[in-house]
Protein backbone atom coordinates (compact mmCIF):
# COMPACT_ATOMS: atom_id res chain seq x y z
CA UNK A 1 0.00 0.00 0.00
CA UNK A 2 1.59 3.24 -1.17
CA UNK A 3 0.67 6.69 -1.39
CA UNK A 4 1.20 6.71 -4.81
CA UNK A 5 -0.10 3.72 -6.22
CA UNK A 6 -3.28 4.73 -4.80
CA UNK A 7 -3.62 8.15 -6.68
CA UNK A 8 -5.61 7.35 -9.41
CA UNK A 9 -8.02 9.76 -8.54
CA UNK A 10 -8.86 12.10 -11.33
CA UNK A 11 -10.06 9.13 -13.76
CA UNK A 12 -12.43 7.85 -11.19
CA UNK A 13 -16.06 9.27 -12.64
CA UNK A 14 -18.37 8.73 -9.49
CA UNK A 15 -17.38 6.54 -5.68
CA UNK A 16 -20.15 4.76 -4.09
CA UNK A 17 -19.15 6.20 -0.59
CA UNK A 18 -16.41 8.92 0.15
CA UNK A 19 -15.34 9.26 3.33
CA UNK A 20 -13.59 11.82 5.07
CA UNK A 21 -11.37 11.24 8.12
CA UNK A 22 -8.89 8.39 8.26
CA UNK A 23 -9.32 7.76 12.42
CA UNK A 24 -10.66 4.52 13.70
CA UNK A 25 -14.50 5.62 12.52
CA UNK A 26 -13.47 6.44 8.79
CA UNK A 27 -11.00 3.62 8.83
CA UNK A 28 -13.65 1.50 9.84
CA UNK A 29 -16.36 2.53 7.74
CA UNK A 30 -13.75 2.21 4.38
CA UNK A 31 -13.25 -1.46 5.67
CA UNK A 32 -17.57 -1.83 6.29
CA UNK A 33 -18.33 -0.10 2.85
CA UNK A 34 -15.28 -1.75 0.72
CA UNK A 35 -16.09 -5.16 2.48
CA UNK A 36 -19.73 -4.97 0.98
CA UNK A 37 -18.45 -4.43 -2.68
CA UNK A 38 -19.05 -0.50 -2.64
CA UNK A 39 -16.78 1.70 -4.72
CA UNK A 40 -14.92 3.77 -1.58
CA UNK A 41 -12.63 6.04 -0.88
CA UNK A 42 -11.54 7.32 2.05
CA UNK A 43 -9.29 10.48 2.22
CA UNK A 44 -7.57 12.17 5.61
CA UNK A 45 -5.79 15.28 5.77
CA UNK A 46 -2.70 14.20 7.47
CA UNK A 47 -1.74 11.19 8.25
CA UNK A 48 -4.08 8.07 9.38
CA UNK A 49 -4.85 8.61 12.98
CA UNK A 50 -3.27 11.70 12.92
CA UNK A 51 -5.93 12.36 15.42
CA UNK A 52 -7.87 11.27 18.54
CA UNK A 53 -7.33 7.64 17.51
CA UNK A 54 -3.38 7.69 17.95
CA UNK A 55 -3.78 9.17 21.45
CA UNK A 56 -6.10 7.12 23.69
CA UNK A 57 -5.47 4.50 26.81
CA UNK A 58 -4.94 1.82 24.54
CA UNK A 59 -7.76 0.03 26.05
CA UNK A 60 -9.94 -2.37 24.28
CA UNK A 61 -13.03 -2.39 26.55
CA UNK A 62 -16.58 -2.24 27.90
CA UNK A 63 -15.62 0.48 30.06
CA UNK A 64 -15.85 -0.38 33.72
CA UNK A 65 -16.64 3.38 34.63
CA UNK A 66 -19.92 3.13 32.39
CA UNK A 67 -20.94 0.41 34.05
CA UNK A 68 -20.80 2.40 37.48
CA UNK A 69 -22.98 4.92 35.57
CA UNK A 70 -25.48 2.30 34.89
CA UNK A 71 -24.96 1.95 30.99
CA UNK A 72 -25.24 -1.26 30.55
CA UNK A 73 -26.23 -1.52 26.96
CA UNK A 74 -22.86 0.52 25.98
CA UNK A 75 -20.96 -1.83 27.87
CA UNK A 76 -22.24 -5.32 26.84
CA UNK A 77 -22.02 -4.46 23.32
CA UNK A 78 -18.28 -2.90 23.56
CA UNK A 79 -17.77 -5.93 25.39
CA UNK A 80 -18.76 -8.09 22.37
CA UNK A 81 -16.46 -5.70 20.05
CA UNK A 82 -13.77 -6.33 22.57
CA UNK A 83 -13.84 -9.78 22.08
CA UNK A 84 -14.53 -9.59 18.20
CA UNK A 85 -11.10 -7.82 17.75
CA UNK A 86 -9.10 -9.67 19.46
CA UNK A 87 -10.69 -12.76 17.67
CA UNK A 88 -10.03 -10.39 14.35
CA UNK A 89 -6.54 -8.80 15.15
CA UNK A 90 -4.71 -11.31 18.08
CA UNK A 91 -1.42 -9.84 16.74
CA UNK A 92 -2.29 -6.23 18.14
CA UNK A 93 -5.20 -6.77 20.65
CA UNK A 94 -3.97 -8.64 24.10
CA UNK A 95 -5.41 -9.58 27.58
CA UNK A 96 -4.62 -7.82 30.24
CA UNK A 97 -5.21 -8.17 33.87
CA UNK A 98 -5.82 -4.90 35.72
CA UNK A 99 -5.36 -4.77 39.95
CA UNK A 100 -7.61 -2.55 41.58
CA UNK A 101 -5.91 -1.99 44.99
CA UNK A 102 -8.08 -1.48 47.63
CA UNK A 103 -7.48 0.10 51.03
CA UNK A 104 -10.92 -1.23 52.89
CA UNK A 105 -12.78 -3.82 52.80
CA UNK A 106 -16.04 -2.13 51.32
CA UNK A 107 -13.61 -1.15 48.09
CA UNK A 108 -13.24 -5.30 47.92
CA UNK A 109 -16.50 -5.81 47.83
CA UNK A 110 -17.71 -3.57 46.21
CA UNK A 111 -15.23 -3.98 43.13
CA UNK A 112 -15.97 -7.62 43.32
CA UNK A 113 -19.54 -7.09 42.93
CA UNK A 114 -19.39 -4.76 39.85
CA UNK A 115 -17.01 -6.53 37.93
CA UNK A 116 -18.45 -9.80 38.38
CA UNK A 117 -20.98 -7.90 36.02
CA UNK A 118 -18.71 -6.80 33.97
CA UNK A 119 -17.42 -10.19 33.65
CA UNK A 120 -21.04 -11.71 33.19
CA UNK A 121 -22.18 -9.19 30.55
CA UNK A 122 -18.94 -10.27 28.04
CA UNK A 123 -21.13 -13.67 27.61
CA UNK A 124 -19.23 -16.06 25.46
CA UNK A 125 -16.64 -12.83 24.89
CA UNK A 126 -15.60 -13.13 28.55
CA UNK A 127 -11.77 -12.39 28.56
CA UNK A 128 -11.46 -14.55 31.79
CA UNK A 129 -13.11 -14.06 35.59
CA UNK A 130 -12.37 -10.93 38.02
CA UNK A 131 -10.72 -12.37 41.59
CA UNK A 132 -9.88 -10.95 44.99
CA UNK A 133 -6.22 -11.15 45.86
CA UNK A 134 -4.67 -11.14 49.16
CA UNK A 135 -2.51 -8.07 49.85
CA UNK A 136 0.78 -10.44 49.73
CA UNK A 137 -0.60 -11.70 46.41
CA UNK A 138 -1.26 -8.11 45.11
CA UNK A 139 2.56 -7.10 46.10
CA UNK A 140 4.00 -10.15 44.22
CA UNK A 141 1.86 -8.58 41.09
CA UNK A 142 2.70 -5.38 41.37
CA UNK A 143 5.93 -4.22 43.52
CA UNK A 144 5.40 -0.69 42.51
CA UNK A 145 2.06 0.04 44.55
CA UNK A 146 1.55 1.42 48.19
CA UNK A 147 1.80 -1.55 51.03
CA UNK A 148 0.88 0.30 53.94
CA UNK A 149 -3.55 0.30 54.80
CA UNK A 150 -3.40 -2.21 51.92
CA UNK A 151 -6.20 -4.70 52.15
CA UNK A 152 -5.64 -6.58 48.92
CA UNK A 153 -7.17 -5.89 45.92
CA UNK A 154 -10.11 -6.97 42.76
CA UNK A 155 -8.04 -8.54 39.53
CA UNK A 156 -10.17 -8.21 36.17
CA UNK A 157 -9.53 -8.56 32.22
CA UNK A 158 -9.80 -6.43 29.51
CA UNK A 159 -8.25 -5.94 26.37
CA UNK A 160 -4.78 -3.79 25.37
CA UNK A 161 -3.76 -2.67 22.18
CA UNK A 162 -1.79 -0.44 19.71
CA UNK A 163 -4.03 2.18 18.77
CA UNK A 164 -1.93 3.89 15.59
CA UNK A 165 -1.10 0.43 14.64
CA UNK A 166 -4.30 -0.66 14.27
CA UNK A 167 -5.62 1.87 12.85
CA UNK A 168 -2.56 1.18 10.11
CA UNK A 169 -3.50 -2.34 9.30
CA UNK A 170 -7.33 -1.74 8.77
CA UNK A 171 -6.56 1.33 6.51
CA UNK A 172 -4.54 -2.06 4.86
CA UNK A 173 -7.42 -4.82 5.12
CA UNK A 174 -10.20 -1.74 3.88
CA UNK A 175 -7.27 -1.75 0.37
CA UNK A 176 -7.42 -5.21 0.00
CA UNK A 177 -11.48 -5.33 -0.22
CA UNK A 178 -11.21 -3.02 -2.89
CA UNK A 179 -11.20 0.84 -1.19
CA UNK A 180 -9.14 3.65 -2.14
CA UNK A 181 -7.41 5.34 1.01
CA UNK A 182 -5.11 8.65 0.85
CA UNK A 183 -3.57 10.31 3.19
CA UNK A 184 -2.65 14.01 3.56
CA UNK A 185 -5.77 14.72 1.23
CA UNK A 186 -7.59 17.38 3.13
CA UNK A 187 -11.60 18.03 2.38
CA UNK A 188 -12.00 21.88 1.58
CA UNK A 189 -15.55 22.18 -0.19
CA UNK A 190 -18.60 20.22 -0.34
CA UNK A 191 -19.87 20.07 -4.07
CA UNK A 192 -23.47 20.43 -3.78
CA UNK A 193 -26.54 20.11 -6.47
CA UNK A 194 -29.39 22.23 -4.61
CA UNK A 195 -29.37 21.34 -1.15
CA UNK A 196 -27.93 17.81 -2.13
CA UNK A 197 -24.35 17.17 -1.72
CA UNK A 198 -23.09 15.13 -4.17
CA UNK A 199 -19.08 14.60 -3.75
CA UNK A 200 -16.17 16.71 -2.24
CA UNK A 201 -13.43 19.05 -3.30
CA UNK A 202 -10.16 18.09 -2.07
CA UNK A 203 -6.49 19.46 -1.60
CA UNK A 204 -3.36 17.18 -1.74
CA UNK A 205 -1.55 18.67 1.52
CA UNK A 206 1.71 17.75 -0.45
CA UNK A 207 1.70 18.50 -3.90
CA UNK A 208 -0.93 21.47 -3.40
CA UNK A 209 -3.50 19.31 -6.45
CA UNK A 210 -6.98 19.94 -6.22
CA UNK A 211 -9.67 17.20 -7.29
CA UNK A 212 -13.82 17.04 -7.24
CA UNK A 213 -14.88 13.96 -6.87
CA UNK A 214 -18.59 12.66 -7.09
CA UNK A 215 -19.97 10.47 -4.95
CA UNK A 216 -23.66 8.48 -4.35
CA UNK A 217 -23.21 9.46 -0.27
CA UNK A 218 -19.79 11.54 1.48
CA UNK A 219 -19.31 10.10 5.17
CA UNK A 220 -18.02 13.10 7.40
CA UNK A 221 -16.08 10.86 10.17
CA UNK A 222 -13.45 13.61 11.06
CA UNK A 223 -13.84 13.51 15.26
CA UNK A 224 -13.85 16.77 16.56
CA UNK A 225 -13.58 18.45 13.16
CA UNK A 226 -17.43 17.01 12.35
CA UNK A 227 -18.90 20.93 12.65
CA UNK A 228 -16.16 22.20 9.72
CA UNK A 229 -17.76 19.83 7.55
CA UNK A 230 -21.04 20.26 8.63
CA UNK A 231 -20.59 24.21 8.46
CA UNK A 232 -19.08 23.58 4.75
CA UNK A 233 -22.81 22.24 4.51
CA UNK A 234 -24.65 24.90 6.45
CA UNK A 235 -22.67 27.54 7.23
CA UNK A 236 -25.44 28.14 9.97
CA UNK A 237 -25.43 24.13 10.91
CA UNK A 238 -25.42 24.33 14.66
CA UNK A 239 -22.30 22.50 16.96
CA UNK A 240 -22.75 18.74 16.88
CA UNK A 241 -19.24 17.95 19.55
CA UNK A 242 -18.23 19.18 22.58
CA UNK A 243 -13.71 18.53 22.43
CA UNK A 244 -12.83 17.35 25.68
CA UNK A 245 -9.20 16.83 26.37
CA UNK A 246 -7.52 13.64 27.63
CA UNK A 247 -3.85 13.74 28.88
CA UNK A 248 -0.81 10.67 29.03
CA UNK A 249 2.02 10.25 30.36
CA UNK A 250 4.99 8.03 29.82
CA UNK A 251 7.44 6.68 32.87
CA UNK A 252 9.65 4.29 33.18
CA UNK A 253 8.10 0.86 33.51
CA UNK A 254 9.58 0.58 36.96
CA UNK A 255 7.52 2.59 38.64
CA UNK A 256 5.52 -0.38 39.01
CA UNK A 257 7.50 -2.68 37.68
CA UNK A 258 4.71 -5.43 36.70
CA UNK A 259 2.68 -6.94 33.61
CA UNK A 260 -0.26 -6.00 34.93
CA UNK A 261 -2.43 -2.29 34.22
CA UNK A 262 -3.47 -0.67 37.76
CA UNK A 263 -6.89 0.61 37.66
CA UNK A 264 -7.79 4.05 40.29
CA UNK A 265 -11.08 3.79 40.93
CA UNK A 266 -11.91 6.85 41.84
CA UNK A 267 -9.85 9.99 41.33
CA UNK A 268 -10.46 13.41 42.85
CA UNK A 269 -12.60 14.65 39.67
CA UNK A 270 -14.64 11.59 39.83
CA UNK A 271 -13.07 9.75 37.57
CA UNK A 272 -11.11 6.57 36.49
CA UNK A 273 -7.21 6.67 36.09
CA UNK A 274 -4.86 3.57 34.52
CA UNK A 275 -1.39 2.99 34.65
CA UNK A 276 -0.94 0.90 31.30
CA UNK A 277 2.58 -1.25 30.41
CA UNK A 278 2.92 -0.23 27.00
CA UNK A 279 5.99 -0.85 24.80
CA UNK A 280 7.90 -1.77 27.90
CA UNK A 281 7.09 1.31 29.34
CA UNK A 282 4.28 2.72 31.64
CA UNK A 283 1.10 4.80 30.02
CA UNK A 284 -0.69 6.74 32.72
CA UNK A 285 -3.49 8.68 32.05
CA UNK A 286 -6.23 10.31 31.53
CA UNK A 287 -7.86 14.07 31.96
CA UNK A 288 -11.08 15.42 31.23
CA UNK A 289 -11.06 18.82 30.53
CA UNK A 290 -13.91 20.44 28.34
CA UNK A 291 -12.38 23.05 25.96
CA UNK A 292 -13.64 25.63 23.60
CA UNK A 293 -11.26 24.45 20.41
CA UNK A 294 -9.78 22.00 19.13
CA UNK A 295 -6.35 21.27 16.49
CA UNK A 296 -4.68 18.35 15.15
CA UNK A 297 -2.13 18.92 18.07
CA UNK A 298 -3.65 20.09 21.57
CA UNK A 299 -1.16 20.45 24.15
CA UNK A 300 -1.72 18.97 27.72
CA UNK A 301 -2.17 22.00 30.54
CA UNK A 302 -0.22 22.15 33.58
CA UNK A 303 -3.14 21.69 35.94
CA UNK A 304 -3.72 17.90 33.66
CA UNK A 305 -0.03 16.76 34.12
CA UNK A 306 0.29 17.57 37.99
CA UNK A 307 -3.32 15.73 38.33
CA UNK A 308 -2.01 12.73 36.76
CA UNK A 309 1.16 12.60 38.95
CA UNK A 310 -0.57 13.35 42.40
CA UNK A 311 -3.00 10.87 41.49
CA UNK A 312 -0.70 7.99 40.38
CA UNK A 313 1.80 9.30 43.09
CA UNK A 314 -1.32 8.58 46.12
CA UNK A 315 -0.37 4.62 45.13
CA UNK A 316 2.92 3.90 43.54
CA UNK A 317 6.03 3.58 46.20
CA UNK A 318 7.93 6.17 44.52
CA UNK A 319 5.92 9.19 43.68
CA UNK A 320 6.86 10.08 39.78
CA UNK A 321 7.69 13.58 39.08
CA UNK A 322 7.85 16.20 36.31
CA UNK A 323 11.35 15.03 35.15
CA UNK A 324 10.22 11.43 35.13
CA UNK A 325 7.86 12.36 32.14
CA UNK A 326 9.59 10.67 29.21
CA UNK A 327 6.55 11.34 26.99
CA UNK A 328 3.08 13.40 27.30
CA UNK A 329 0.34 13.60 24.71
CA UNK A 330 -3.43 14.36 24.57
CA UNK A 331 -6.13 14.27 22.39
CA UNK A 332 -9.21 15.15 21.99
CA UNK A 333 -13.13 13.64 22.65
CA UNK A 334 -15.03 13.74 20.03
CA UNK A 335 -18.32 13.78 22.40
CA UNK A 336 -21.67 13.79 21.21
CA UNK A 337 -22.80 17.66 22.73
CA UNK A 338 -26.18 17.16 24.02
CA UNK A 339 -29.16 19.07 22.07
CA UNK A 340 -29.24 21.56 25.28
CA UNK A 341 -25.35 22.17 25.42
CA UNK A 342 -25.16 24.21 28.56
CA UNK A 343 -23.64 21.82 30.90
CA UNK A 344 -19.74 22.65 31.42
CA UNK A 345 -18.85 19.10 32.62
CA UNK A 346 -18.14 16.67 29.68
CA UNK A 347 -18.83 13.55 31.81
CA UNK A 348 -22.30 14.09 31.55
CA UNK A 349 -22.23 13.95 27.65
CA UNK A 350 -22.93 10.87 26.52
CA UNK A 351 -19.81 8.63 25.71
CA UNK A 352 -22.05 6.33 23.06
CA UNK A 353 -21.55 7.64 19.28
CA UNK A 354 -24.21 9.71 17.25
CA UNK A 355 -25.11 9.12 13.40
CA UNK A 356 -27.00 11.08 11.59
CA UNK A 357 -28.01 12.53 8.20
CA UNK A 358 -27.04 15.77 8.13
CA UNK A 359 -28.35 16.84 4.57
CA UNK A 360 -29.50 15.34 1.26
CA UNK A 361 -25.63 12.78 0.69
CA UNK A 362 -24.15 13.34 3.93
CA UNK A 363 -23.88 11.34 6.41
CA UNK A 364 -22.03 12.39 9.80
CA UNK A 365 -20.95 9.88 12.68
CA UNK A 366 -19.15 10.75 15.41
CA UNK A 367 -18.04 9.90 19.41
CA UNK A 368 -18.33 6.55 20.14
CA UNK A 369 -14.83 4.55 21.18
CA UNK A 370 -12.26 2.90 19.28
CA UNK A 371 -13.13 -0.16 20.82
CA UNK A 372 -16.88 0.23 19.39
CA UNK A 373 -15.23 1.47 15.71
CA UNK A 374 -16.43 -1.98 13.79
CA UNK A 375 -20.28 -1.63 15.17
CA UNK A 376 -20.20 2.08 14.38
CA UNK A 377 -19.18 1.56 10.77
CA UNK A 378 -21.56 -1.29 10.49
CA UNK A 379 -24.47 1.09 11.37
CA UNK A 380 -22.83 4.11 9.22
CA UNK A 381 -23.22 1.73 5.82
CA UNK A 382 -26.31 0.31 7.13
CA UNK A 383 -27.93 4.32 6.89
CA UNK A 384 -26.23 5.10 3.83
CA UNK A 385 -27.41 1.79 1.73
CA UNK A 386 -30.94 2.52 3.20
CA UNK A 387 -30.40 6.45 2.55
CA UNK A 388 -29.44 6.32 -1.26
CA UNK A 389 -30.82 3.19 -2.38
CA UNK A 390 -27.07 1.45 -2.89
CA UNK A 391 -27.08 -2.25 -4.01
CA UNK A 392 -24.86 -3.88 -1.86
CA UNK A 393 -24.72 -6.87 0.66
CA UNK A 394 -25.17 -7.34 4.35
CA UNK A 395 -22.26 -6.15 7.09
CA UNK A 396 -19.51 -8.71 6.45
CA UNK A 397 -16.76 -7.36 9.10
CA UNK A 398 -17.87 -9.23 12.22
CA UNK A 399 -16.06 -12.35 11.55
CA UNK A 400 -13.42 -10.17 9.16
CA UNK A 401 -9.49 -11.09 9.98
CA UNK A 402 -7.57 -7.34 10.02
CA UNK A 403 -4.46 -7.48 7.92
CA UNK A 404 -1.36 -9.25 9.63
CA UNK A 405 -3.28 -11.69 11.79
CA UNK A 406 -1.34 -14.02 13.31
CA UNK A 407 -1.18 -15.82 16.85
CA UNK A 408 2.09 -15.90 17.83
CA UNK A 409 3.36 -16.66 20.79
CA UNK A 410 7.17 -15.80 21.44
CA UNK A 411 7.79 -12.21 22.83
CA UNK A 412 9.68 -10.48 20.04
CA UNK A 413 8.66 -7.08 19.55
CA UNK A 414 8.32 -7.79 16.00
CA UNK A 415 4.97 -9.36 16.36
CA UNK A 416 3.67 -6.46 16.43
CA UNK A 417 3.40 -6.16 13.13
CA UNK A 418 1.84 -9.96 12.67
CA UNK A 419 2.29 -11.83 9.78
CA UNK A 420 4.52 -8.77 8.14
CA UNK A 421 6.99 -9.55 10.81
CA UNK A 422 8.65 -12.02 8.08
CA UNK A 423 8.68 -9.49 5.29
CA UNK A 424 10.58 -7.25 7.42
CA UNK A 425 13.03 -9.81 8.95
CA UNK A 426 13.61 -10.93 4.85
CA UNK A 427 13.93 -7.18 3.77
CA UNK A 428 16.87 -6.62 6.70
CA UNK A 429 18.19 -9.53 5.56
CA UNK A 430 18.44 -9.20 2.09
CA UNK A 431 19.65 -5.62 2.84
CA UNK A 432 22.13 -6.21 5.84
CA UNK A 433 22.35 -2.22 6.53
CA UNK A 434 19.18 -2.06 7.23
CA UNK A 435 19.81 -4.35 10.38
CA UNK A 436 21.06 -0.90 12.41
CA UNK A 437 19.03 -0.13 15.44
CA UNK A 438 17.71 3.79 15.03
CA UNK A 439 18.42 4.03 18.54
CA UNK A 440 20.46 2.39 21.87
CA UNK A 441 17.41 1.99 23.78
CA UNK A 442 15.12 0.55 21.36
CA UNK A 443 14.99 -2.51 19.44
CA UNK A 444 13.92 -1.10 16.23
CA UNK A 445 15.69 -1.41 13.27
CA UNK A 446 16.47 0.54 9.67
CA UNK A 447 14.22 -2.12 7.65
CA UNK A 448 11.00 -1.19 9.80
CA UNK A 449 11.49 2.59 8.41
CA UNK A 450 11.94 0.94 4.87
CA UNK A 451 8.75 -1.55 5.48
CA UNK A 452 6.38 1.99 6.47
CA UNK A 453 7.94 3.43 3.91
CA UNK A 454 7.04 1.25 1.29
CA UNK A 455 3.77 -0.65 2.55
CA UNK A 456 2.25 1.38 5.37
CA UNK A 457 2.01 4.75 3.31
CA UNK A 458 4.52 6.66 5.86
CA UNK A 459 5.34 9.75 3.92
CA UNK A 460 7.16 12.23 7.12
CA UNK A 461 9.51 11.62 9.89
CA UNK A 462 6.73 12.30 12.02
CA UNK A 463 4.52 9.57 10.24
CA UNK A 464 7.01 7.01 10.75
CA UNK A 465 8.24 7.98 14.65
CA UNK A 466 4.32 8.88 15.83
CA UNK A 467 2.15 6.53 14.24
CA UNK A 468 3.94 3.31 12.69
CA UNK A 469 6.91 2.41 15.75
CA UNK A 470 5.24 4.40 18.40
CA UNK A 471 8.53 6.25 20.25
CA UNK A 472 7.43 10.00 19.84
CA UNK A 473 4.65 8.82 22.55
CA UNK A 474 7.12 6.95 24.92
CA UNK A 475 10.22 8.92 24.91
CA UNK A 476 10.15 12.48 23.13
CA UNK A 477 13.87 12.93 23.49
CA UNK A 478 14.86 9.37 22.20
CA UNK A 479 12.78 10.34 19.15
CA UNK A 480 14.29 13.27 18.32
CA UNK A 481 17.62 11.30 18.19
CA UNK A 482 15.85 9.05 15.66
CA UNK A 483 14.88 12.10 13.46
CA UNK A 484 18.09 12.09 11.33
CA UNK A 485 18.53 8.61 10.57
CA UNK A 486 14.81 8.20 9.71
CA UNK A 487 15.05 11.64 7.31
CA UNK A 488 17.82 10.02 5.58
CA UNK A 489 15.99 6.87 4.75
CA UNK A 490 12.87 8.24 3.51
CA UNK A 491 15.18 10.68 1.35
CA UNK A 492 17.11 7.68 0.23
CA UNK A 493 13.20 5.52 -0.44
CA UNK A 494 11.68 8.65 -2.23
CA UNK A 495 14.77 10.22 -3.97
CA UNK A 496 14.65 13.91 -1.76
CA UNK A 497 17.73 15.81 -2.20
CA UNK A 498 19.39 16.62 1.86
CA UNK A 499 17.53 20.18 2.07
CA UNK A 500 14.25 18.01 1.77
CA UNK A 501 15.46 15.66 4.55
CA UNK A 502 16.77 18.81 7.09
CA UNK A 503 13.19 20.45 6.99
CA UNK A 504 12.00 17.15 7.77
CA UNK A 505 14.16 16.84 11.08
CA UNK A 506 13.28 20.20 11.82
CA UNK A 507 9.78 20.01 11.41
CA UNK A 508 10.06 16.78 13.53
CA UNK A 509 12.33 18.64 16.06
CA UNK A 510 9.69 21.08 16.38
CA UNK A 511 6.81 18.88 16.97
CA UNK A 512 8.87 16.37 19.59
CA UNK A 513 9.66 18.95 21.21
CA UNK A 514 5.59 19.63 22.37
CA UNK A 515 5.82 16.19 23.77
CA UNK A 516 8.49 16.50 26.26
CA UNK A 517 7.33 18.22 29.47
CA UNK A 518 7.95 22.13 29.64
CA UNK A 519 10.35 21.78 32.78
CA UNK A 520 12.11 19.28 31.71
CA UNK A 521 12.65 20.78 28.49
CA UNK A 522 13.84 23.49 30.36
CA UNK A 523 16.61 21.72 32.16
CA UNK A 524 17.45 20.22 28.79
CA UNK A 525 18.36 23.10 27.14
CA UNK A 526 19.82 24.62 30.02
CA UNK A 527 22.42 21.87 29.92
P1 LIG B 1 -10.15 10.90 14.87
O1 LIG B 1 -9.21 9.84 15.21
O2 LIG B 1 -9.87 12.26 15.45
O3 LIG B 1 -10.16 11.00 13.29
C1 LIG B 1 -10.73 12.06 12.57
C2 LIG B 1 -9.83 12.33 11.39
O4 LIG B 1 -10.49 13.23 10.49
C3 LIG B 1 -8.52 13.01 11.79
O5 LIG B 1 -7.43 12.15 11.48
C4 LIG B 1 -8.51 14.30 10.98
O6 LIG B 1 -7.23 14.65 10.51
C5 LIG B 1 -9.47 13.97 9.83
N1 LIG B 1 -10.06 15.17 9.22
C6 LIG B 1 -10.61 16.23 9.85
N2 LIG B 1 -11.00 17.14 8.95
C7 LIG B 1 -10.71 16.65 7.72
C8 LIG B 1 -10.87 17.15 6.39
N3 LIG B 1 -11.42 18.35 6.15
N4 LIG B 1 -10.45 16.37 5.35
C9 LIG B 1 -9.88 15.15 5.58
N5 LIG B 1 -9.70 14.65 6.82
C10 LIG B 1 -10.12 15.39 7.87
N6 LIG B 1 -11.47 4.44 23.10
C11 LIG B 1 -11.26 3.16 23.45
O7 LIG B 1 -11.94 2.26 22.95
N7 LIG B 1 -10.30 2.81 24.37
C12 LIG B 1 -9.55 3.73 25.00
O8 LIG B 1 -8.69 3.39 25.80
C13 LIG B 1 -9.78 5.09 24.69
N8 LIG B 1 -9.07 6.03 25.32
C14 LIG B 1 -9.23 7.33 24.97
C15 LIG B 1 -8.46 8.29 25.64
C16 LIG B 1 -8.53 9.62 25.25
C17 LIG B 1 -7.71 10.65 25.96
C18 LIG B 1 -9.39 10.00 24.20
C19 LIG B 1 -9.43 11.41 23.76
C20 LIG B 1 -10.20 9.05 23.57
C21 LIG B 1 -10.12 7.71 23.96
N9 LIG B 1 -10.90 6.72 23.34
C22 LIG B 1 -10.74 5.41 23.69
C23 LIG B 1 -11.85 7.07 22.28
C24 LIG B 1 -11.25 6.87 20.89
O9 LIG B 1 -9.89 7.20 20.85
C25 LIG B 1 -12.03 7.73 19.90
O10 LIG B 1 -13.41 7.47 20.03
C26 LIG B 1 -11.64 7.46 18.46
O11 LIG B 1 -10.24 7.48 18.30
C27 LIG B 1 -12.26 8.51 17.57
O12 LIG B 1 -11.89 8.24 16.25
P2 LIG B 1 -12.42 9.14 15.06
O13 LIG B 1 -12.03 8.49 13.81
O14 LIG B 1 -13.87 9.43 15.25
O15 LIG B 1 -11.65 10.54 15.25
Amino acid sequence: MHRIHNYHLADQSEWDVIIIGGGATGLGTALDAASRGLKTLLVEQSDFAKGTSSRSTKLVHGGVRYLAQGDIGLVKHALKERGLLAQNAPHLVHKEEFIIPCYDWFSIIKYFTGLTLYDWLAGKFSFGNSKYLSKQKTLNLMPGIKAEGLKGAISYFDGKFDDARLAVNIAQTATEQGATLINYMKVVRLLKQGDAVVGVETEDMITKASFKLNAKVVINATGVFVDEILQMNNPDAKKMVRPSQGVHIVLKKEFLNSESALMIPKTTDGRVLFAVPWHNHLLVGTTDTPLDEHSLEPRALKEETDFILNTAGAYFKIKPIEKDILSVFSGLRPLAAPTDANGNSTKEISRDHKLMISAKGLITITGGKWTTYRRMAEETIDLAIKHTGLASKACQTQNLKIHGVLMVDDDNYLNIYGSDRTNIEALAKQQPELQEKLHPDFPHIAAEVVWAIRNEMAETVEDILSRRLRILFIDAHAAIQMAPKVAKLLAKESGADQSWEQDQIEIFDTLANGYIYHAAKKETQAS
